[in-house]
C-alpha cells in the first residue's frame, strides 16, 4: 500500500471500500477519511499542529482536533487547567505542557527540539484559534526556521463568528486589529489614524472594510466613547457578545445607540466582538466630541458638572484632559 504526507498527515492509497468497516475499528488507530478523493488517512505524522479549540459551545471541536489532541505526545497549552476541562470533557489523555506569553521563546525552543526528533505536538489556547491575539505565532516561526511541518487544524474564531452575522458588509473584506489600545490616548490615536485611511480608502474609490476589534467588557463603554468621538454618533456598529454561548447577543445600530443601550445596562458581561461599518461616507466630523457629548447630557437633565464628569469616565479620560477638551469643544 502507497503511503504519502498531506498537510502534515500520512495517507495510504486505502479507499474507504477497501477499509474493511468503519475505518480505523479495531486497529486501534483513529483513521479519517478525506472526503474529496474517499482516501483513508493513517495516523498523525510528526509536526506542530495549531489546534482552534470552542470559543463557549463545545460542539464546535472539530473531529479532526479530537483526534490531533489525542494523537499528539504532547498539547502545548495557553493554561493547562483550562485545557484540561477539555480534554476531560472529550476523555483525551495526552500529556500537557505551558506555553504562553510569559514563557513563549523559552518553550518554543524546547518544543522545536522534540520536533526535531520527530515529536507531535499540538498548540491551543484557552479558547478559539492559536496565535490570533493569542501565543502560537512565536513557535510557528521557530518550527518553519527549524524545517518543521506547521499544520492548521482550523475551527471557532470569535472575530470570524462575529463579522459573518453582523450585517456589517463584507464585500471589501474587513480588517482585524485584535485588542484596542487600553490607555485613552492610545485608542483614539489608532482610531484617528483608522479614519484617515478609511477616508483615503473611501476617496480613492476603494470598497469599504468592515474593522473589526476584540474588547473586554470593562473598556467597551470607553471605546464605544472613542469611536463615538472620533467616527460620530451616527457611525454603523455591530457587538458581538458571548458567541457561541448561552447568553450570545448582537447588538447592531449607531455607536450613539448601542453605547445608551450598554450604559443603561448597570453592568457589562462577558466576552465581545466589536465591528465598525466600512463606510465613512455618513461620518459626522466633530458630532462625538467631549463639548457635544455634554451638551447632550444636558438636554436630557443631567448637570454641566456631572455630565462632564460623566463623559470623562466613559471615555477613560482624566478629569483635566476632558476640562480641556471641553472647553475646546465648547469656543468652536
Ligand atoms: N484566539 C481567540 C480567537 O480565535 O478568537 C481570541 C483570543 S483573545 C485572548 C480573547 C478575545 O476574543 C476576547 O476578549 C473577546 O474579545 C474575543 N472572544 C473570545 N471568545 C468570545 C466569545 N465567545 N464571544 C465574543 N467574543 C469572544
Amino acid at each position: 500500500m502507497e503511503e504519502e504526507t498531506v498537510s502534515g498527515e500520512t495517507v495510504s492509497e486505502e479507499t474507504v471500500s477497501e477499509a474493511a468497516g468503519i475505518p480505523g475499528e479495531g486497529d486501534g488507530l483513529a483513521l479519517e477519511v478525506d472526503w474529496e478523493t474517499g482516501r483513508v488517512r493513517g495516523p498523525l505524522a510528526p509536526g506542530l499542529y495549531l489546534v482552534a479549540t470552542p470559543i463557549g459551545n463545545l460542539e464546535d471541536i472539530t473531529l479532526r482536533a479530537l483526534r490531533v489532541l489525542r494523537e499528539a505526545d504532547r498539547i502545548a497549552c495557553e493554561d493547562t487547567r483550562q485545557t484540561g476541562k477539555l480534554l476531560n470533557h472529550f476523555g483525551i489523555n495526552t500529556p500537557t505542557v505551558s506555553y504562553h506569553r510569559h514563557n513563549e521563546a523559552g518553550r518554543a525552543r524546547e518544543l522545536v527540539a522534540e520536533l526535531l526528533d520527530g515529536g507531535k505536538i499540538a498548540v491551543v489556547t484557552d479558547a478559539g484559534t492559536p496565535g490570533i491575539a493569542d501565543p502560537g505565532a512565536e513557535i510557528v516561526e521557530a518550527a518553519i526556521a527549524a524545517g518543521v511541518a506547521v499544520v492548521p487544524v482550523p475551527g471557532a474564531n470569535a472575530a470570524v463568528a462575529a463579522l459573518i452575522a453582523s450585517g456589517l458588509g463584507m464585500d471589501a473584506g474587513f480588517a482585524f486589529h485584535g485588542f484596542l489600545p487600553a490607555k485613552a490616548g492610545a485608542r483614539r490615536s489608532l482610531l484617528e489614524g483608522l479614519l484617515g485611511r478609511m477616508r483615503a480608502a473611501s476617496s480613492a474609490g476603494e470598497g469599504a472594510m468592515t474593522q473589526v476589534f476584540y474588547e473586554t467588557p470593562h473598556r467597551i463603554l470607553e471605546a464605544l466613547g472613542d469611536v463615538e468621538a472620533v467616527f460620530g454618533g451616527g457611525q454603523r456598529v455591530a457587538v458581538a457578545r458571548e458567541l457561541t454561548k448561552l447568553h450570545e447577543e448582537f447588538l447592531r445600530g449607531t455607536v450613539a445607540e448601542l453605547r445608551a443601550e450598554l450604559a443603561g445596562r448597570g453592568s457589562v458581561r462577558g466576552e465581545m466582538v466589536l465591528m465598525l461599518a466600512g463606510e465613512v461616507d455618513a461620518v459626522a466630523e466633530g458630532s462625538g466630541s467631549v463639548a457635544a457629548a455634554v451638551r447632550r447630557l444636558v438636554t436630557e437633565g443631567v448637570e454641566e458638572k456631572e455630565a462632564l464628569k460623566r463623559v470623562a469616565r466613559e471615555r477613560g479620560m482624566g478629569k483635566s484632559e476632558a476640562y480641556r477638551e471641553w472647553q475646546r469643544g465648547k469656543r468652536k
